[in-house]
């Protein structure tokens, strides 16, 4: 079973995708997490890669689609796409990728968050979690790099849910609930 988690940044989509690996082995495939690994490597391409990541904006659809080529290539199955696609090329590009592999997507799950005022919250608390924690926290959780990101995603990610709708695929969940009631509901469309 492969899905898609889709939703606004602070949305939880990362916190439910690890759930997902611990309850059901799945795999996770965050291009965030496969970006910000890019940018600890020192290379020109990480640090140009940062600098846009660290203004909210979207790094192009040729990096992010080569780094999910990737990760398909080397096989497997149970996939959870977390923050890819974010595009609609980005979304061609991943069905015709799975197409070569013999597989599909089996869901596309929408969190729904709809305050923004929360989206925000949780990110700045993010980054005071890490701080607390001795860690450096994320050059893109702070109240002005989210209202970029924000704006990023209703004007270029969230034509997708439009997009999978039309596909019949879309299914959502309350993203504004706990973590636990989140995952709940998310077993619900897995086990339907
Ligand atoms: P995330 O960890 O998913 O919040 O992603 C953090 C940042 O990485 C985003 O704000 C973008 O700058 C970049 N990024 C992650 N995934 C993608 C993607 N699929 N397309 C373009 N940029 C991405």
């Amino acid at each position: 079973m492969n899905i898609i988690l889709l939703g606004p940044p602070g949305a939880g989509k990362g916190t439910q995708a690890q759930r997902l690996v611990e309850a059901r082995g799945m795999t996770q495939l965050s291009t965030g997490d496969m970006l910000r690994e890019a940018k600890t490597s020192g290379t020109e391409m990480g640090q140009k890669v940062a600098e846009v990541m660290a203004k909210g904006h979207l790094v192009t659809d040729e990096i992010v689609i080569g780094l999910i080529r990737e990760k398909l290539e080397a096989g497997g199955n149970g996939f959870i796409f977390d923050g890819f696609p974010r595009t609609l090329p980005q979304a061609d590009a991943l069905n015709e990728l799975l197409a070569d592999m013999g597989q599909s997507l089996d869901a596309v799950i929408e969190m729904r968050v709809d305050k923004d005022e929360v989206l925000v919250q949780r990110v700045v608390n993010r980054a005071a979690e890490a701080v607390a924690a001795g860690k450096e926290p994320r050059a893109d959780d702070t109240a002005e790099a989210m209202q970029e990101r924000l704006f990023v995603y209703y004007k270029q990610t969230s034509p997708l849910l439009g997009y999978y709708y039309a596909k019949g695929m879309l299914q959502g969940v309350e993203g504004l609930g706990t973590m636990d009631e989140v995952a709940a509901e998310i077993a619900g469309i897995l086990d339907a």
